[in-house]
């Protein structure tokens, strides 16, 4: 994906968009036509956003399925996490400052397991586990949690949370 930047960037949508808080489906084999086809515009947008996830829904696709991509300013290490699970997690916790695409100028402390062990389909069909910690298990749980209808901000107080979504429109409006 070298000319990745050149491609459309495909419009990302804004909380509270109803598709951004539904369960999505597992991708299945007759998926991958389009899974594939949505790719080089879903990360040409979350390069130039600049983000480092991005989850099918937040694109409008109801499918289970999300690219991450933490490697350092002028690389690149991109992932497609296909169907991904979280399955283990640390007892330790870590708290990281977490925004999101969804919710533009939007940041807040998150409380989360400091490593996790993850499962997805790699676009080869293969099953992949990594065990991930840092901002990179931040960052995939973010976006599995995208893929069951959950934002960065539910797992804030619903004080924080309610504070952060006015913002939200109020910002929105004012475009
Ligand atoms: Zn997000």
């Amino acid at each position: 994906m070298a000319d990745i930047e050149a491609v459309p960037p495909t419009p990302i949508l804004i909380a509270p968009q109803a598709v951004l808080r539904r369960q999505t489906r597992d991708v299945k084999p007759e998926d991958m036509a389009m899974l594939r086809e949505n790719l080089p515009g879903m990360f040409s947008a979350m390069y130039k956003a600049p983000g480092i996830g991005l989850a099918a829904p937040q694109v409008g696709l109801g499918l289970r399925f999300a690219l991450v991509d933490v490697a350092n300013e002028g690389e690149r290490d991109p992932i497609v996490m296909i169907n991904p699970e979280v399955i283990e997690e640390s007892e330790t916790l870590v708290s990281r400052e977490e925004g999101c695409l969804s919710l533009p100028n939007q940041y807040a402390e998150v409380v989360r397991p400091q490593s996790v062990r993850v499962r997805f389909r790699t676009l080869a069909g293969d099953v992949e586990e990594r065990e991930v910690d840092d901002l990179l298990a931040t960052c995939m749980q973010h976006e599995i949690d995208h893929l069951d209808g959950i934002l960065f901000v539910d797992h804030l107080s619903s004080l924080k949370r309610n504070m952060i979504m006015r913002r939200l429109a109020k910002e929105q409006k004012g475009r």
